[in-house]
């Protein structure tokens, strides 16, 4: 994992929040290349789960969110986790991730046979929601100025379904999609970007009778399975836990956790949950608003159940750098070690597509050619011009950020050109 992060550091992928002010803790901001990664995958995960298909329409909410909307789904009441501090080195825990009692900083220098461990409080519910007042005039107690940061991005999906329904002439089943950030005041962001408490989620609402909720969690779950082996996530290095009933949310029939092997442990990518008919009829409840679905073949009328698939953005990055990484061990018998660092993306999500690379800087002729075939290249990708350097380092320089093509401009291709046209 180190070298994963010295590497995203080094090469522009991902940088600490406020690093020159000694870090914001959970929070990340991506560099050039890192931005591009994240793009392509977004931009991916949006063509193949709405532009391709029939059923699903996108739509992008606002972050900022109504506190009715989070009082209605359980989220201002229960949207919590339990947690524990040390009464001796004061650190916070959440009590739910601890194996064992942690070893306590401040008993480091004990001697040996006395207690090193943590002296933990009894747990206790932390809201895990970034609360915000709204307006200039928001005094301090005025209830109806208060605003949260989306712990989700699902519940602006729910309290759009009749808007999306009405407007787009879907009719059930159907989806609803977005990528956008959520926000949670994670107790322990770690993990470098797995844990964070800014981040983005890519889900789907996807609407349906009741009788078909079981059959499309299965369905979806699959469809998942595909997506991440398209992005260069073997299907081998994904567990699938069935999670079992104590362990679900009280309102969910069914839930798959896909997990990946990343090198800190076998953690979760994302969540297919069988929601049940929970999220509208709470917001029918609470809005007074019919948000009941009249199917007018068979004259039937019902709260539509949800199936959501919810895959955190940044973790599939993440995973995606984790299986991109690559080393090359080039050292020739008895000569100096040499190890070559490689990302291997899948070409639909690598930051960039092809580079062009003129083999002397010193040629015209040459240079000029690989600015004509490098403004060729660029409306349609990501292209990276280099010049500089000998062409094995600048082949180097493209291994270590993951570029699946290269145009190498020599005097031999005009030559060879000619002949084949
Ligand atoms: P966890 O158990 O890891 O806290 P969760 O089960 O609470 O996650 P969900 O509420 O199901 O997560 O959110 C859906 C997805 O959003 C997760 O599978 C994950 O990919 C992503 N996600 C959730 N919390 C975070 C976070 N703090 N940082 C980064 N991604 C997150």
């Amino acid at each position: 994992m180190e070298k994963i992060v010295s590497l995203c550091k080094s090469k522009g992928f991902i940088f600490q929040s406020g690093e020159l002010y000694g870090g914001l803790n959970g929070c990340w901001d991506y560099g050039p290349l890192g931005a591009e990664l994240k793009r392509n995958l977004k931009e991916y995960w949006w063509r193949k789960n709405v532009q391709e298909r029939d059923d699903i329409v996108g739509m992008d909410g606002s972050i900022l969110t109504h506190q009715a909307v989070l009082t209605a789904s359980g989220h201002v009441g229960g949207f919590s986790d339990p947690m524990v501090d040390c009464k001796v080195c004061k650190k916070r825990y959440r009590a739910d991730q601890l194996e064992e009692t942690p070893l306590c900083e401040k008993k480091a220098q004990l001697p040996k046979g006395e207690d090193k461990t943590c002296e933990l409080t009894e747990p206790k519910e932390f809201n895990l929601m970034f609360q915000t007042k709204m307006g200039a005039s928001a005094d301090d107690d005025d209830p109806n100025a208060i605003a949260y940061l989306r712990p989700e991005t699902a519940q602006t999906i729910f309290v759009q379904y009749k808007n999306v329904l009405d407007s787009s002439r879907q009719k059930i089943p159907f989806g609803i999609a977005q990528i956008g950030k959520a926000f949670r005041n994670e107790i322990n962001p770690r993990n470098y970007t797995f844990r964070s408490r800014e981040f983005e989620q890519m889900e789907i609402e996807y609407f349906c009778h009741p009788d078909d909720g079981m059959r499309l969690t299965d369905e979806w779950l699959e469809n998942r399975l595909q997506f991440y082996s398209e992005i260069g996530i073997p299907r081998e290095k994904l567990h699938i836990l069935d999670v079992p009933a104590d362990d679900r949310a009280h309102y969910s029939k069914k839930t798959y956790d896909i997990e990946y092997e990343f090198p800190f442990g076998i953690q979760e990518l994302e969540g297919v949950a069988y929601r049940t008919d929970y999220d509208l009829t709470k917001h029918r409840d609470h809005s007074g608003r019919p948000l009941e679905y009249f199917n007018p073949e068979t004259k039937e009328r019902f709260i539509p159940h949800v199936v959501e698939p919810s895959a955190g953005c940044d973790r599939t990055l993440l995973a995606v750098l984790c299986e991109a990484y690559d080393e090359e061990d080039l050292t020739k018998e008895g000569g100096k070690t040499d190890i070559r660092k490689v990302m291997r993306f899948k070409p639909c999500i690598a930051p960039i597509k092809v580079a062009v690379l003129p083999l002397l800087k010193n040629k015209p002729e040459l240079v000029a050619k690989a600015k004509e075939v490098k403004a060729l290249l660029q409306p349609h990708m990501n292209v990276y011009y280099d010049e500089a350097a000998a062409i094995g380092r600048r082949y180097r320089r493209q291994d270590e950020v993951g570029t699946p093509l290269r145009v190498a401009i020599t005097e031999l291709l005009p030559w060879l050109l000619a002949r084949i046209v």
